[in-house]
């Protein structure tokens, strides 16, 4: 028997519809550096993304499908760009701006994209790309910034170049919204890519509208129109994690930092603005506490944060703690919208009793199912050891690329079982309860002897040293034991290596065979485009023996 149930399609416009009326008078603020940060109400951002929508229709030809690339730090025009792309039936589609440049050729090629939206102060970033870049015909620029970079590409007459206020001004205020398939592509990511080609996740209007009710769900980030949000995670990484949708669907109000993500800006912007909530990766909290360490701000309006895309090494926590700042653990990739698993204790439990449960990935919400896939293919128990590939499949969960992965000899069977699942490259254990701890990326588990050290669990451990402000640990080839682990460390200001002294310490949580016997001092932990540890280019600075190596 089918329900008796109406179909009504779940979509983009229907957050935008909702959250320019209902939510009308809620507030997104972009930081601009100067005294006075820009204020828009929803129902202003609401208007100018129906402008927007009509422009791109009227005057760029953009048709249904059509990919819509933004190259933009998180500000209100991104935001527009967010809601009238996916509404109009074409394809948001952002750009990392932090990608090398032959990266984002290959992405905007493979992607196909017609049209960039782009921050005027990313115009150099951008201008020396366009000529290899055939597909775009529009470039819209926003925002300040030099315009003179495109200078030598509007005179060759193939790219046409507008203005965003320009073109939205005079537009009417009404478009007529196509009635959308559900199912239709909205927006669309291309993986960090840490090995190979990225790939790319078309996510759909019912995927974006489910994710956004999930994260808004108090197991998840339980916003309300009484919240203000910060929003740093970048709108080009899995869409800023989702929360410009979810805020929009229920009034949340938006802090948006634009382009200034130093720390001294960001302290300054929660102590003036004073947000109650904010996302971002561990990288940025950890840049944030030295600043507030050395020049003290009040960062208590700022009760929850959502931490995530790396694990949050539990000292940070503990740090933040002390500042009135609770961070939340939360685990998710590209491919899962991201919303998977946030670590919130289960009730009843004293602090001292939470803190297991906190430095955990994790609960699962009733949307993503999970499994533990063993080596063996079997699955394993959830019994809070038993170590196996993390495997999810649900409603906001990726079940292919986007039209193969281009050059790169690509494996769908690597990252889909035969049923449907995503296999996530995720290696860790669940609890019995069902809170996900996560061990490694499988390819950066160190096999030694034939069994596997968490790369994690170290990393931690020392970064709860008091001299150590950051470390990563990765796998090196070891004639006795097939591999073993190197130990990179930054020291804090002035702090001489004491490797047999941070070992000892480590000795406190980690089992002997697991201490690790090579260690370096280095600068920086190399990053990511997103922030993450590139554990690729510490193997490789090892291998051309570029690291000072002492044996301990
Ligand atoms: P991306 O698609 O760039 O967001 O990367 C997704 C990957 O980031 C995941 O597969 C994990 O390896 C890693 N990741 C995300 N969140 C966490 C977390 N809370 N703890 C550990 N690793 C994480």
């Amino acid at each position: 028997m089918l329900s008796t149930m109406q179909d009504v399609p779940l979509t983009v416009t229907r957050i935008l519809h909702h959250g320019m009326t209902i939510h009308g008078s809620s507030q997104v603020t972009t930081w601009t550096g100067g005294s006075e940060p820009e204020r828009r109400s929803f129902a202003e951002v609401g208007a100018r993304a129906t402008r927007l929508a009509g422009a791109l229709r009227d005057e760029l030809g953009v048709g249904a499908d059509e990919r819509v690339a933004t190259l933009m730090w998180n500000n209100a025009d991104h935001l527009e760009a967010y809601l009238a792309v996916p509404s109009m039936g074409a394809i948001l589609h952002t750009l990392n701006l932090r990608l090398p440049a032959e990266q984002l050729i290959w992405i905007v090629n493979h992607a196909a994209d017609r049209v960039v939206i782009a921050n005027g102060s990313l115009l150099p970033l951008l201008a020396p790309l366009l000529p290899h870049l055939p597909t775009v015909e529009h470039v819209v620029v926003s925002g300040p910034g030099d315009r003179a970079p495109l200078d030598a590409v509007t005179g060759q007459g193939r790219v046409r170049v507008h203005e965003y206020e320009e073109l939205i001004a005079g537009r009417p205020a009404t478009f007529d919204w196509p009635e959308l398939d559900e199912r239709a592509g909205a927006a669309m990511c291309y993986t960090s890519g840490t090995t190979g080609d990225p790939k790319g996740v078309v996510y759909s209007h019912r995927s974006i509208y489910l994710h956004s009710m999930q994260a808004n769900m108090g197991e998840s980030m339980g916003l309300t129109d009484r919240d203000t949000t910060l929003i740093v995670v970048p709108q080009f990484h899995v869409n800023a994690w989702g929360l410009p949708h979810a805020t929009f669907m229920v009034g949340v109000n938006m802090l948006m930092p634009d382009r200034f993500l130093q720390p001294a800006p960001l302290a300054e912007m929660i102590e003036t603005e004073r947000p109650t909530h904010a996302a971002a990766v561990p990288t940025l909290w950890q840049g944030l506490l030295a600043e507030v360490t050395e020049r003290p701000r009040d960062l208590t309006s700022m009760a929850r944060v959502t931490i995530g895309g790396s694990a949050c090494p539990p000292a940070l926590m503990a740090a933040y703690d002390k500042l009135g700042v609770r961070l939340c653990h939360a685990w998710g990739m590209t491919e899962t919208s991201p919303l998977g698993t946030t670590s919130n204790p289960p009730s009843g439990l004293t602090a001292d009793e939470e803190w297991p449960y906190r430095i955990t990935q994790g609960r699962f919400p009733a949307g993503v199912e999970a499994r533990l896939a063993g080596p063996g293919g079997d699955f394993l128990p959830w019994d809070g050891e038993s170590a196996g590939e993390l495997e999810v499949r649900g409603p906001w969960i990726a079940g292919a690329y986007y039209g193969g992965a281009g050059a790169e000899p690509f494996r769908p069977e690597d990252r889909f079982s035969p049923d449907g699942w995503l296999r996530t490259g995720d290696v860790g254990v669940i609890s019995p309860d069902g809170y996900l701890t996560l061990t490694d990326r499988a390819k950066d588990v160190i096999k030694s002897g034939g069994e596997w050290i968490s790369s994690v669990a170290l990393e931690n451990a020392l970064m709860a040293h008091p001299e150590v402000a950051e470390a990563a640990v990765v796998a090196v080839p070891d004639e006795k034991w097939g591999e073993r682990p190197l130990a990179t460390v930054v020291l804090k200001d002035g702090a001489a290596p004491d490797y047999a002294a941070l070992k000892e310490f480590l000795a406190g949580s980690i089992a002997k065979w697991q201490l690790p016997e090579r260690w370096a001092v280095v600068r920086a932990v190399p990053k990511t485009s997103v922030g993450k540890f590139d554990k690729k280019v510490i193997r490789k600075q090892y291998a051309e023996g570029e690291l000072e190596v002492t044996l301990v």
